[in-house]
């Protein structure tokens, strides 16, 4: 048998069949590889899409979101509702609930699951928003108008507060810091993103903690009572890796899968992408965990070329994403923290403005809130690490490209 030949006889075994999961192995086809890909997925549902969970499929506007997606076609074998609890890498072997799976190459794309609210696990009327059960559990919650507190100003909390203002309920939104999206961008980008809420008719309470919940409320650390028929809770997601304590795979602060940037782990043969895996970013010089989709599409092309490929593709990607909240098209591209200039485009307070942020002149982040234009043209001027002049950049009249120095 020749190299070639022997690498392509290599049983892939992909765990999780998300985003990051399925597009992994179909990656791998269409990259060429004709082994065995094995796709394996502890939710019974056909694979599907998270995104309009929180948008068309919670309004009742689409059944579901499954991906199109023809897996017998592809020569995928998938194994739905079948948790992976296991790993042993001197073996190169998975346990299963349904007996041992033997692997050559093995890719982790588990993703994240929510964070709970302590002492508010199984409590009845308190949601999460992270699977198709959720979104379906949480329908007729919407239909039925009730009053709804949503703890955490974060991106599923404004996405989830903007369906149920859409469909009638009164909403209550409650933040532990003093603005929306603290965790996400700087105070004084945010800020104006308060005002969104109450434009929607929700309330947002910010530096507001939750006490406790209680039959009908939701009591919060200052004593105060809010009235509450279901609570659905926004405050974060952690990588879905307790399967691998102990297996020999080295874990981050956050529970997540360290990758190196080939998106390679610790274990020989195993590999780490989308929600459940951090890499180095040579772009920007630090370790990044990135909870969004199109990480989750991007990651899975350069696992698949590292299989297919004797030669390692580097994953260094502009990291993007986007959300619509409150009537609005937010997107964000790049990564700020190492920025060393804030430059605005159009005003804060109206419909359509963006920021841009530079490092010694290079654009190296982005927040565009309904100027899809400025994204277009931003993405590609960070991947290119293009000069701008900051003053033709604060004009928002110009293309965004229009202000290269
Ligand atoms: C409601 C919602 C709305 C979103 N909206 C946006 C948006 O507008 N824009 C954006 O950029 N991003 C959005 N995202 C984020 C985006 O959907 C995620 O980044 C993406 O789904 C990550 O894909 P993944 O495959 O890494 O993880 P996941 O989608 O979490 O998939 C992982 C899968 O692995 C399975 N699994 C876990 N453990 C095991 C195990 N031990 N054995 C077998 N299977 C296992 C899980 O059940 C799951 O099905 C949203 C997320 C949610 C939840």
């Amino acid at each position: 048998m020749s190299e070639q030949t022997r690498a392509q006889a290599r049983r892939v075994v992909v765990v999780g069949a998300g985003m990051a999961g399925v597009q992994t192995a179909v990656a791998l086809r269409e990259q060429g590889f004709t082994g065995t890909v094995t796709l394996i997925g502890a939710e019974p549902h056909q694979p599907y899409d998270r995104p309009p969970l929180s948008k068309a499929v919670l309004l009742g506007k689409a059944e579901d979101s499954a991906f199109d997606v023809d897996f017998e076609a592809l020569g995928i074998d998938l194994h739905l509702g079948r948790e992976v609890t296991g790993v042993r890498v001197g073996d190169h072997e998975l346990d299963t609930e349904a007996g041992p799976v033997p692997y050559d190459v093995l890719v982790l794309a588990t993703g994240a699951e929510p964070v709970t609210l302590p002492g508010a696990e199984g409590v009845p009327g308190v949601h999460l928003l992270r699977t198709l059960d959720d979104a379906e559990r949480l329908r007729p919650v919407l239909a039925r108008q009730h009053d709804i507190v949503v703890v955490g100003a974060g991106w599923i909390g404004a996405e989830f507060a903007t369906a149920a203002r859409e469909a009638g309920c009164a909403v209550t939104v409650v933040e532990a810091a003093d603005r929306p999206l603290a965790g996400a961008l700087p105070a004084e980008v945010a800020a104006p993103m308060a005002g969104w809420y109450a434009d929607s008719g929700a309330v947002l309470r910010t530096h507001a903690r939750v006490e406790r919940v209680e039959p009908g409320a939701v009591v919060l650390d200052d004593g105060s009572r809010v009235p509450a028929d279901a609570v659905v809770v926004g405050i974060g997601a952690r990588p879905a890796t307790r399967w691998l304590t102990g297996s020999g795979i080295r874990l981050g602060a956050h529970g997540e899968v360290v990758a190196d940037d080939h998106l390679r782990t610790s274990a020989p043969d195993v590999y780490a992408v989308g929600d459940c895996a951090s890499f180095p970013s040579g772009r920007y010089g630090e370790r990044l965990m990135v909870h969004h989709w199109d990480n989750a599409l991007q990651g899975p092309r350069t696992v698949a070329a590292n299989i297919v490929d004797e030669t390692p593709a580097v994953y260094d990607p502009v990291p993007y994403f986007w959300s619509e909240q409150f009537g609005r098209f937010v997107q964000y591209a790049g990564h700020h923290t190492s920025a060393d200039a804030t430059v605005r485009r159009g005003d804060p307070a109206g419909p359509a403005w963006s920021v841009c942020w530079l490092r010694e002149g290079r654009l190296v982040a982005l927040l565009a809130v309904g100027r899809p234009r400025d994204m277009a043209q931003g993405r590609r001027l960070i991947e290119a690490g293009t000069v701008l002049d900051p003053v033709l950049l604060g004009d928002p009249a110009r293309p965004l490209k229009a202000a290269m120095a």
